[in-house]
């Protein structure tokens, strides 16, 4: 499915991105896993390195357009292509609208949507000459829902979607696809150290009443960036449990 194509996912020391990189590699990807923190980013690459496939860590805010050319510089020396992008990288900075901190409010979007349109326009530019390319947004259920307390954090994930709808429309003529796929409530180290009774509240809102888990959005972000997927393009994949419908 992805045999051999060059994936570059950005967040990758933990959670969801980690989780991805992992399903990329195990299905033959070559990995660039970009994060703030180099280490854990390291240890990834070691862990695919060790079973076999090939990646490079390298150390870029996404928030940073002198970063993220560096970024794209390192994976065109290393590789000589990136067939997949994934926005991933991610943060949150919840409060309520009324007393959200003007710089909350900025890291957020800043990290979290100019991140990924920073990252689409370097690797867009690469995609666009090889005329093939696979981008996939992760996004949030509450960017099509909205939630209280995190007004920060709906917009960027509202705006992601926005934005994989443009890119979409802008890049289909060179064969690249550009998707978004929605999480609903993912099992996390977060999660996981809620009290049993608050993870029962989550639950109670979801149909197929659990939370998912990181698998279940790394095995949506590895359809769509899989040749198979050649005829999906502009979507929100909504991996929920049936939250939103
Ligand atoms: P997480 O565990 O907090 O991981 C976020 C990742 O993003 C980390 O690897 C972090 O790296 C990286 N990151 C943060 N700021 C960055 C920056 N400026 N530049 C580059 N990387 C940066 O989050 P997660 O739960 O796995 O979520 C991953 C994505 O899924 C996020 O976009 C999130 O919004 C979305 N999502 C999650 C859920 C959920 O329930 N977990 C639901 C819907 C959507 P460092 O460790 O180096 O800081």
């Amino acid at each position: 499915m992805v045999q051999g194509k060059v994936a570059l996912v950005t967040g990758t020391s933990r959670g969801i991105g980690r989780s991805i990189a992992l399903a990329l590699a195990a299905q033959g990807a070559k990995i660039v896993a970009a994060g703030v923190s180099l280490e854990a980013t390291e240890n990834l690459v070691a862990e695919i390195k060790a079973s076999g496939a090939e990646a490079v860590a390298v150390q870029c805010n996404v928030s940073s357009a002198t970063e993220v050319e560096q970024l794209v510089k390192v994976a065109k020396e290393t590789f000589g292509r990136i067939d997949i992008l994934v926005n991933n990288a991610g943060i949150t900075r919840d409060g309520l609208l009324l007393r959200m901190k003007d710089k909350d409010w900025d890291a957020v979007l800043d990290i979290n949507l100019k991140g990924a349109f920073l990252c689409t326009r370097a690797v867009a530019k690469l995609m666009t000459k090889q005329r093939s390319g696979r981008i996939i947004n992760i996004s949030s259920v509450v960017g099509q829902m909205g939630n209280a307390g995190q007004a920060n954090y709906c917009a960027s994930k509202a705006g992601l979607i926005g934005l994989t709808r443009s890119n979409a429309r802008e890049l289909a003529k060179r064969n690249i696809t550009v998707n978004a796929v929605a999480p609903g409530f993912i099992s996390t180290a977060m999660t996981d150290a809620l009290p049993e009774d608050k993870q029962q509240e989550l639950a109670a809102q979801i149909p197929l009443a659990r939370l998912g888990s990181v698998d279940d959005i790394a095995y949506t972000v590895l359809f769509l960036a899989s040749d198979q997927a050649g005829y999906i393009t502009g979507q929100v994949i909504g991996v929920n449990g049936g939250m939103y419908m």
